[in-house]
C-alpha cells in the first residue's frame, strides 16, 4: 500500500472500528487459561450475539442432536473454540451490517453468504476448521469499508461501476495502486485481529494454482472461491462468468459441474438458516433460481460437448485402427508381386495345417519355382524378370479361391496353399496353373520379341489318406523333395510327392 494512502487511512476519522465485544472476545482468545465460564460472561453481555450463537447452534448447520436454551449449553455442545469464532465472527458481521444504504447493504450480505459458502466449500473438501473458515470469508473483502469510509464519493462510484469482483479489483489496482485485499489486511492489524485472518484478506486475491498445495493453500482457495460464489449469488458478478468460476472449482477442488451445482443447491438451504439466525433475507429467490437454471444450461452443453468429443473420438480411433490394420497387412505382403509373404506364410501354414490335423480335411502345398530364370534375367535384363514375376503373382491370384493363399516365398519361388482341398482337385488346379504360366508372354526390351518361362512344381498333401506329415515344416520339405524331381525329370511339370517323400 502506498505511505499516502495509508496516512489518509489512519487519519481517516469514520474508519469502522470492531465493537466492544469483539474486542473482549479477541482478548479471551489470547488467554492460555480462558473457560467456559469467561467466554459464556462476555457474550451473555449482548442479548442479540447471545440469541444469534444460540440459534445457529440449534440450527441443522450444526446438526446436533441436544437443543442448547444458555450460552454455557452451546459452549459445550459447539466446544469453546467454535463458540468463540462463532462469536466473534457475529459481533463483527454486526460492523458490516450497521452501515446505512450502498454499500454496505449488499457488503453484509456477500460477507454472510462468503462465510457461509466457505463453510460448504471446506466441508466438501475436508479443509480444516469450518468456523476459521467462515471467519476468514466473511472479514476478506472488509478492506472495501475502510476505502469507502475514506473515499466516500470516488470509491463509491468504483463500486456501483464494477460488475463483479475482479472488475473492482482492476479499477482499484489503476485508481489506488493497491486493492481492498491490502486495506483490509492493514485494517485487521489495526485492531489487533489474529495475524492469520489479516493476512487472508491480503492473499485471497492472489491465491493461485501454482502454490504449494497446503493446507493453508486450500484453506485460501476456500475463502477466494467462497466470495466469488457470493458474487454470483447475490448478483455482483455477471451470469456469464458462471463458467469461468465453475472451470476454477474443477482446477482447485476437483470439483464438477454437477458437484457445484449440488454445492449451491446445499448451500442455499444453509443459507436459509444463517438468514433466520441474522432475521434478514440473503439471497433473492428470483436470482437464485437464474443462477441455478444458467448452471443447468452449461451442464447441458458441456454434456453435449462430451458427446461430440466421445464421437470425435471414436472417428479418430477408427482411423488408426483402419491405418494399423493397412499396416499389418502391408508388413505381410510382398512389396513386388502383391503376393503374401513368408512371414504370412509361416503363420497361415500352422493355423491350416492344425485345422486339417483336427478335422481331418485335406491340405494341399504347392511349391512352385521358375524354370532356368537366372538365364532370363541375364539374357532380358532384371526389369523384365520383375515383369515376369509381377505377372505370375497376378496368375497366381486369379487361379485360385480367396480361402487359398498364395506367397512369394524367395526370389522366383512361390507357394499355393490350397486348404480343404484332396490331391486330386489340387493336381487340376496346379496344372491349369502352371499352363497359365506356360502361356504368359511378356516382349524382351532386347529383341522386342515375347519371352517366355515356365514352372515346375512339387506337390504334397497333409490328411488325404494315408498321406499326413507330422508338422508344417515337413509338408513343405516333402513338397521340395517332390518338386526336386520335377527339376530333374525336365522341368515345367507337376510332381505330386511319394510315399517316400513324406
Ligand atoms: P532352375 O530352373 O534350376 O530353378 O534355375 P534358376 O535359374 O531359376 O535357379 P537359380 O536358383 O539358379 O536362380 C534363380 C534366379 O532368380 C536368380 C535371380 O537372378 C532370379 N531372381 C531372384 N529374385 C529375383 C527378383 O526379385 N527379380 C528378378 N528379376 N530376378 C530374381
Ligand atoms: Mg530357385
Ligand atoms: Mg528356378
Amino acid at each position: 500500500m502506498k505511505p499516502e494512502l495509508e496516512q489518509e487511512l489512519q487519519h481517516c476519522r469514520s474508519l469502522p472500528t470492531p465493537p466492544a465485544i469483539a474486542l473482549e472476545i479477541l482478548e479471551l482468545g489470547k488467554r492460555a487459561d480462558v473457560d467456559a465460564g469467561d467466554l459464556a460472561r462476555v457474550i451473555q453481555r449482548d442479548p442479540a450475539l447471545t440469541m444469534r450463537v444460540l440459534r445457529v447452534a440449534n440450527s441443522p448447520l450444526y446438526a446436533r442432536q441436544r437443543q442448547s436454551e444458555t450460552i454455557s449449553q452451546a459452549i459445550m455442545v459447539l466446544g469453546l473454540n467454535v463458540t468463540m469464532t462463532l462469536a466473534l465472527s457475529f459481533s463483527l458481521a454486526r460492523l458490516l451490517q450497521q452501515r446505512d444504504g450502498q454499500p454496505a447493504d449488499w457488503m453484509w450480505r456477500r460477507a454472510l453468504v462468503a462465510g457461509t459458502a466457505a463453510r460448504s466449500l471446506g466441508e466438501r473438501c475436508s479443509c480444516g476448521d469450518l468456523e476459521e473458515l467462515f471467519l476468514g470469508a466473511l472479514l476478506q473483502d472488509i478492506g472495501i469499508l475502510a476505502l469507502h469510509a475514506q473515499f466516500p464519493d470516488t470509491y463509491g462510484l468504483l463500486l456501483a461501476d464494477a460488475k463483479g469482483h475482479d472488475e473492482l479489483l482492476a479499477m482499484e489496482w489503476r485508481e489506488l495502486g493497491c486493492d481492498h485485499g491490502t486495506v483490509g489486511g492493514w485494517l485487521m492489524r489495526q485492531w489487533g485481529l489474529p495475524a492469520h485472518l489479516s493476512e487472508t484478506a491480503e492473499a485471497s486475491h492472489a491465491v493461485g494454482f501454482d502454490d504449494q498445495p497446503t493446507p493453508r493453500r486450500l484453506y485460501l482457495q476456500c475463502v477466494a472461491m467462497a466470495g466469488r460464489i457470493a458474487d454470483l449469488l447475490i448478483d455482483r458478478q455477471r451470469l456469464s462468468d458462471t463458467e469461468s468460476l465453475f472451470l476454477t472449482a474443477e482446477d482447485w477442488f476437483g470439483l464438477d459441474h454437477a458437484a457445484m451445482q449440488t454445492l449451491l443447491e446445499n448451500l442455499a438451504t444453509d443459507l436459509e438458516q444463517i438468514s433466520r439466525v441474522f432475521d434478514a433475507q440473503l439471497l433473492n429467490e428470483r436470482h437464485y433460481e437464474q443462477v441455478m437454471a444458467h448452471a443447468r444450461e452449461l451442464q447441458l452443453l458441456r454434456n453435449l460437448q462430451l458427446v461430440q468429443e466421445v464421437s470425435e473420438y471414436r472417428r479418430r480411433s477408427q482411423e488408426l485402427e483402419q491405418t494399423s490394420r493397412r499396416w499389418r497387412e502391408e508388413a505381410t505382403r510382398d512389396e513386388l508381386t502383391g503376393l503374401h509373404n513368408r512371414r504370412f506364410f509361416n503363420d497361415c501354414l500352422a493355423s491350416e495345417f492344425d485345422i486339417a490335423s483336427r478335422t481331418g480335411r485335406p491340405l494341399v502345398l504347392a511349391f512352385i519355382d521358375l524354370d532356368h530364370f537366372k538365364q532370363v534375367n541375364d539374357e532380358h535384363g532384371h526389369s523384365l524378370g520383375d515383369e515376369i514375376l509381377r505377372q505370375i503373382g497376378r496368375i497366381l491370384r486369379s487361379s485360385t479361391r480367396d480361402n487359398d493363399a498364395t506367397i512369394r516365398y524367395g526370389g522366383e519361388e512361390f507357394v499355393v496353399l490350397l486348404p480343404a482341398t484332396n490331391l486330386l482337385q489340387a493336381c487340376a488346379i496346379i496344372d491349369r496353373l502352371r499352363t497359365g504360366i506356360g502361356e504368359l508372354a511378356v516382349e524382351s526390351p532386347v529383341h522386342g520379341k515375347p519371352v517366355r518361362v515356365t514352372a515346375s512344381i512339387g506337390l504334397a498333401v497333409h490328411m488325404d489318406g494315408h498321406y499326413r506329415s507330422e508338422r508344417p515344416a515337413d509338408l513343405i520339405e516333402t513338397a521340395d523333395r517332390a518338386l526336386y524331381r520335377a527339376k530333374r525329370d525336365g522341368r515345367d511339370r507337376v510332381e505330386i510327392a511319394q510315399d517316400e517323400d513324406y
